[in-house]
């Protein structure tokens, strides 16, 4: 059989790395389901509701996935799973998950895991009859457990955002509408905190890249200013072949969103029709230039490596590692 094709999206959260993974979902042969890290807690556990507005129970996709991966979802033991879960999907986990062979305790636990996840993700294969299933969980231990799995073709796309963005968009207070039994509100990270876990986070991907060919890194600015090109080069870097009219859907004003089967994920998720695609850059107004000045510094060696400028544009010049291969924007491999 052949292997299960995974678009893997890793990065920081609030990073556009939602409305991406919905722009991927509308190509076709692309299928989003949005981020599988949380299924067995907020979707199997807790019931949110899905993309599509049903809760994750009354949602005829998932209830189609839950029968053909395991006989339905009364069929398994969620806690079970998400216990396994925590005790490998960890990022203090990542140079065993890394290891060509880990501890032999760990690596039962692990191989438990891919077990259920490899199940997982065929049933989802059948069931949205899409080659490409593309999930935006964004963690960089997730990923690394993905690799694990049995049958699984895992292709990693890695987006970032200035990090000033990133921290401005971490500091607002946002409602959770998927949450319908009390007001709850997407955690908040202060500006310090956030600069720190932003080179961090953005770091263990390039770690992750070293030991997985096949992936490519996206400045989500690149996305905004061409979304066309960039789905493109995404597309070939999932190994899908593009048809005239596929990108359809991208407007001068935006992009046409229709609803969608995803698990989790930020609010925009639950958005529809033409959806304006624009850097959101409220930062450089908003945002206090002492706060501003923190993230700056905290984050410059890896703003500069990826190729931002720290004046907030595109670095014009120069080199770096990240400025070889096509142009700065991003660097490509193993296609
Ligand atoms: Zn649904």
């Amino acid at each position: 059989m052949d292997p299960v094709r995974v678009l893997y999206i890793g990065g920081l959260g609030r990073s556009g790395s939602t409305i991406l993974s919905r722009a991927l979902g509308e190509l076709p042969g692309f299928c989003h389901v949005g981020e599988l890290v949380f299924l067995w807690t907020r979707g199997a556990m807790e019931n949110h509701l899905c993309g599509c507005g049903n809760r994750f129970h009354a949602c005829p996709f998932w209830t189609d996935v839950g029968k053909r991966a395991f006989g339905g979802w009364d069929a398994v033991d969620p806690e079970r799973v998400a216990a396994l879960q925590r005790r490998v999907d960890r990022t203090r986990y990542l140079p065993r998950l890394l290891r060509r062979r880990p501890p032999p305790e760990f690596a039962g636990r692990l191989g438990e895991m891919a077990d259920v996840l490899g199940q997982l993700y065929q049933a989802i294969r059948e069931v949205s009859g899409c080659p490409v299933i593309v999930d935006s969980s964004k963690h960089v231990s997730y990923a690394a457990v993905l690799r694990r799995v049995p049958g699984l073709d895992l292709r990693l796309l890695h987006v970032m955002r200035d990090s000033r963005g990133v921290a401005h968009s971490w500091a607002k207070k946002v409602k959770r509408p998927e949450i319908v039994t009390e007001d709850a509100y997407m955690a908040r990270i202060p500006i310090p905190k956030l600069a720190a876990r932003w080179s961090a986070y953005n770091g263990l991907f390039d770690v992750l890249r070293l030991f997985h060919r096949g992936g490519m890194t996206l400045r989500y600015e690149r996305f905004v200013a061409d979304p066309e090109d960039t789905l493109r080069r995404i597309s070939a870097m999932a190994g899908h072949e593009m048809r005239p009219g596929d990108l359809d859907f991208v407007e001068a004003s935006g992009l046409r969103l229709s609803p969608e089967h995803s698990v989790s994920g930020n609010p925009m998720r639950f958005s529809e029709g033409t959806v304006p695609l624009r850097v959101d850059d409220a930062w450089r107004s908003a945002m206090r230039p002492r706060d501003k000045a923190v993230v700056t510094a905290m984050t410059a060696p890896a703003m500069l490596r990826y190729g931002y400028g720290l004046g907030g544009g595109e670095r014009r010049s120069g080199g770096g590692p990240a400025q070889s291969g096509s142009g700065g924007e991003s660097r490509t491999d193993g296609q």
